[in-house]
């Protein structure tokens, strides 16, 4: 497992460890676990629990 980031205002799990791409905040944390992977967010329970509009890979806690 290489060296990621978890955005704690959308979940998004990035490699990149200044802005998020997704939600463009600067709160990203390495404290965080699961991870899930939403491949169809208009279709996915967890999507919708925390928000998700786009496909990718998300963390499903960020502290
Ligand atoms: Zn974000």
């Amino acid at each position: 497992m290489g060296k990621e980031k978890a955005c704690k205002n959308c979940h998004l799990v990035t490699s990149k460890f200044s802005q998020c791409p997704a939600c463009k905040t600067y709160t990203l944390s390495d404290d965080f676990s699961g991870i899930v992977y939403i491949l169809d967010p208009e279709k996915s329970i967890i999507a919708k629990e925390l928000n998700i509009r786009f496909k990718g890979k998300y963390a499903l806690k960020v502290r």
